[in-house]
């Protein structure tokens, strides 16, 4: 998980709102050059920080229902110049894991982290829309705030500098031969309580536990796999992986947490390290196949 601030944009002018005003579509070209409009914007991109910022409330609703179709055309059916901002946002982030739940994996898919349906004023604000993997997509999906526990359910990656400080740990057992895993999530101490109960509740939301449980199952076969069809040595492999993140039990994403967690019990990783198979005759000298 991570925070995000080297992402966030102006709002005032907003660069993306710039590019879509440069839209040559019709009915886009001609609702933008309504000053109206553009004010009816520039107030609500003015009051974003705001409303990210006061978690414990509602946001306000949209008022001009009426827009809406044109706002979510705007990012349905960009221009070229708004298209390559979304896409550098989506694929040219550096990031190798989700912001939100700590997947190891590259995220390219994007977030309104106010949804569009429901705030289509900020459906091409830059700093409404985060980088995600494609798990967290369908779980966070229209969802914004809980009105039983009064706040917003997410905290937003480029808003929250206390993502940053979510770790994983996962301890690993054997019962009856089979793994077991145990999922921990840590903060740093410092953090504040309220801060502590947003992110309880982000990860609750995200159902990052039960994701990580079945990432677990699955890299427990990958590895094994690996070891049966291979040969490697997984102590040596793991240690050289985690190179200087290996002190301390926590990790900063998934599969730091499991490495970590496999080399600290001594059965787990005997499990892991089978001997590796006889090795298999060499494959015989190819033809080249014609396919064209
Ligand atoms: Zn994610």
């Amino acid at each position: 998980m991570k925070f995000l601030n080297d992402m966030k944009l102006g709002s005032r002018p907003c660069p993306w709102y710039e590019r879509a005003k440069a839209s040559t579509r019709k009915r886009q070209a001609e609702w933008l050059k309504r000053r109206v409009v553009e004010a009816y914007f520039q107030q609500h991109y003015d009051m974003f920080d705001q409303t990210v910022a006061a978690f414990n409330l509602p946001p306000p609703p949209s008022k001009k229902r009426r827009l809406d179709s044109l706002m979510q055309e705007f990012y349905l059916r960009p221009n070229a110049g708004l298209q390559s901002e979304f896409h550098g946002r989506r694929h040219d982030h550096g990031l190798t894991e989700c912001p939100y739940c700590g997947n190891p994996l590259i995220p390219d898919t994007l977030d309104h982290f106010l949804p569009k349906e429901d705030w289509p004023e900020y459906a091409i604000l830059a700093n409404n829309l985060v980088p995600q993997c494609r798990s967290c997509a369908p779980i966070k999906g229209r969802r914004y705030y809980c009105s039983t526990h009064r706040r917003a359910m997410f905290l937003h990656p480029m808003y929250s500098a206390v993502l940053s400080s979510v770790q994983f740990k996962i301890n690993v057992s054997l019962r009856a031969g089979r793994p077991n895993f145990e999922i921990i999530f840590g903060a740093a101490r410092t953090t504040a309580p309220v801060d502590v109960i947003r992110i309880e509740q982000h990860l609750r939301e995200m159902k990052v536990m039960g994701r990580m449980l079945e990432f677990c199952v699955r890299h427990w076969s990958h590895w094994r796999h690996k070891v049966k069809t291979l040969g490697i040595d997984i102590e040596a492999l793991f240690r050289l992986e985690l190179g200087q993140t290996s002190s301390g039990e926590y990790g900063p994403d998934w599969a730091t947490a499991f490495k970590k967690g496999v080399l600290r019990d001594a059965d787990s990783l005997a499990a892991l390290n089978t001997k590796p198979p006889t090795p298999t005759a060499p494959i015989e000298e190819l033809i080249e196949l014609n396919v064209r």
